[in-house]
């Protein structure tokens, strides 16, 4: 492993305990045959994703309906994207639970799109006059996504031949009409609007990579990986380049030319996928090292990015400066960006992306759950709404934006459109299952001769050891707001096998033993090498002091870029350091980020909260803070929250 791009990382104030000599895990792999009953932190934002969204038929029939009505063509929107993002959390989520009633709706909604499919094979929600513009390819990468991820848990082998035949049509309409070849449309060209400009540098084009990928694994039919090819070596010059500014490595993210967070993260994941398939280091090496600058220039306390407006902006230095366009840190991004990290713990057996991964889960992720129902139709602005069509509220199982400095949750909904009934889904909402379909997966991988434990999901995980002997690991803990974390071990017989531990970079000081007798804890990953047998307990005690995180000084002045978007472009600006930067104080317990929040200061009716600490600012008054996904609740006003403090009074 290349070290030299973590030299950075104190720029990123939750990873400050970070060090350079923590032990990676190796081989680490998803347990694909593991059964997976998450009983913590997981369990109810899985009841209720599935519950309230993945099973609604009626929510499932008015996305397929779109392509039927081809809905964006007027005004080349993007409600071709909904049906493939929620297909593809839905897969997710019944890889976890395996629950019957899902997986019929599920097969149901995929006969139903199978249904729309055009003539020249594509599924689009374009008129054939506006096809290739805007938004359109984008739609068309997420169904082909979402048909890929039906693929693969699709019981019925003569409907899984007809989706893969589908996905594989879907394919060839975009290779018949776009690449570098005469008379096709260079893909760069598939995203002008009609004054010519580009939206983010067609990055969200150029995001049909990790489809076409995923694509050519399962088919074997070369001109999809030749497609990848041309989108990686040629493609990606539209947007300046991101893949090779990536390798060389001189630059973060949010100095790249175009700095769209979610589509330029969506990108990489391509990218990964392609290296992976040819055996390219040096795309291999590219994507590790965005992974890392992203990390370390971008990712907020909370664990998203792209607090202007939806755009990198090197969050994690200048978090506690108010955004200049909206308060950002879209789900989208918070979600895409735990996917990402999954897979690059699984690429580098880095734990400090198994520490990124949970720093999401629990704050911006897990509070951006809609538990209560808050419908806000006011939240869509004036240019999504239809003349003469009456907004109805509609439930959104996910909140899109998350503030960090003093606001409420609700104050958008990212990508909204209407439908042609009055109500209206958002990009963040079909998009949020993923996060919770991966997590539980994290809990017990297979790593190198055994087992690696990277999430402390209470719950039961049963598998198969290396030798094939049936084997349950029971975690047993009220983390993350506790720090006793138990690991009970059930085995057929008796077996020497590894089994390792994440321990997450704020944890400085841990106690481990197993049966009893202390061990001794490495920075990183400790693995336990022994012979296990039925009985045996691991128990191990994390650093849960409380811990005042300050901002981090800009060193020296910041360059960043901000869009026009009258005409999309992107243009530099010189950010300073104000006197009030350092004036701010936020605070860690484990992996949770504290919040105040108004309800706790008027003092009334207890304020339900997963963990809740007082602190005393002056010494004298005390300031009660609770984990911050159970802030801001009601998103409005009376709970209004702040992660970051101000230490003077204005
Ligand atoms: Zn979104």
């Amino acid at each position: 492993m290349d070290r030299k791009q973590i030299s950075h990382r104190n720029e990123n104030p939750y990873l400050r305990h970070s060090r350079a000599d923590r032990l990676f895990a190796s081989g680490l792999k998803p347990d694909l045959e593991q059964s997976l009953s998450p009983r913590g932190m997981c369990e109810r934002p899985l009841d209720f994703i599935a519950g309230e969204q993945l099973c609604d038929r009626e929510l499932w029939a008015k996305f397929v309906e779109q392509y039927r009505l081809k809905s964006d063509t007027a005004k080349q929107e993007w409600r071709s994207e909904y049906w493939g993002k929620m297909m593809r959390g839905a897969a997710f989520v019944y890889s976890v639970t395996q629950d019957e009633a899902l997986y019929a709706v599920l097969e149901e909604t995929a006969r139903d799109l199978l249904t729309v499919q055009d003539a020249d094979g594509a599924f689009t929600t374009y008129e054939p006059e506006v096809q290739f513009r805007k938004w359109d390819l984008w739609g068309r990468k997420y169904i082909l996504l979402g048909l890929l991820c039906f693929h693969s848990i699709c019981r019925d082998g003569a409907l899984k031949e007809e989706v893969l035949t589908a996905a594989r049509r879907h394919a060839d309409a975009v290779l018949e009409r776009v690449g570098n070849e005469e008379g096709k449309l260079p893909i760069e060209q598939t995203i002008n609007v009609d004054q010519g400009q580009m939206v983010h540098g067609a990055m969200n084009s150029l995001s049909i990579l990790e489809p076409m990928v995923l694509l050519y694994r399962a088919t074997g039919e070369k001109r999809y990986l030749d497609f990848a090819a041309y989108l990686v070596e040629t493609g990606a010059r539209g947007c300046g380049n991101i893949f090779e500014l990536a390798y060389a490595d001189r630059l973060a993210p949010y100095q790249y030319p175009y700095t769209k967070a979610y589509e330029m993260i969506s990108c990489f994941e391509g990218l990964l996928e392609y290296a992976l398939t040819v055996g390219s280091e040096k795309w291999k090496t590219a994507v590790i090292r965005f992974a890392y600058r992203l990390m370390e220039s971008d990712i907020t306390l909370l664990g998203s990015a792209g607090t202007t407006h939806e755009f990198l902006d090197h969050a994690s230095v200048h978090q506690v400066d108010a955004g200049d366009g909206g308060v950002g840190q879209e789900t989208c991004v918070s979600v895409t960006w735990m996917k990402f990290c999954a897979r690059m713990l699984l690429l580098t057996g880095d734990p400090l992306f198994g520490d990124c991964f949970e720093q999401t889960l629990y704050n911006a992720y897990l509070g951006a759950l809609n538990y209560d129902h808050v419908c806000r139709p006011e939240c869509i602005q004036a240019g999504f709404r239809i003349p003469g069509l009456e907004t109805v509220p509609s439930f959104l199982p996910f909140d899109s934006y998350t503030p960090l400095l003093g606001g409420t949750r609700g104050q958008g909904i990212g990508g909204s459109l209407l439908f042609s009934d009055g109500t209206y889904y958002g990009c963040c909402a079909a998009i949020g299952a993923v996060g919770i379909g991966i997590a539980p997966h994290l809990a017990v991988l297979r790593a190198k001769d055994g087992f690696s434990v990277q999430l402390y999901e209470q719950g039961v995980y049963k598998t198969k050891t290396p030798a094939g002997n049936a084997v349950t690991f029971s975690i047993e803990t009220d983390y993350p707001v506790g720090d006793a974390v138990r690991i009970r071990v059930e085995l057929q017989g008796e077996e020497r096998f590894a089994l390792s531990l994440r321990i997450p970079s704020w944890s400085v000081e841990n106690r481990l033993a197993v049966n009893g007798r202390p061990l001794a804890v490495t920075p990183g990953v400790t693995v336990i090498r022994r012979q296990w047998q039925t009985g045996d307990v691991i128990e191990l005690g994390l650093d849960m002091r409380l811990e005042a995180l300050r901002p981090t000084p800009f060193e020296r002045d910041v360059l960043r870029s901000r869009i026009i978007w009258r005409t999309c472009d992107m243009v530099p600006f010189l950010m300073e350091e104000t006197p009030e930067h350092m004036e701010h104080v936020a605070f860690r317990r484990g992996p949770l980020i504290l919040a105040r929040d108004a309800r706790l200061q008027k003092g009334e009716e207890p304020v339900p909260a997963l963990c809740r600490v007082t602190v005393f600012p002056d010494g004298e008054r005390p300031l009660t803070l609770i984990d911050c996904a159970s802030a801001g609740r009601t998103w409005q006003e009376d709970s209004a929250f702040s992660i970051w403090m101000r230490t003077k009074t204005q």
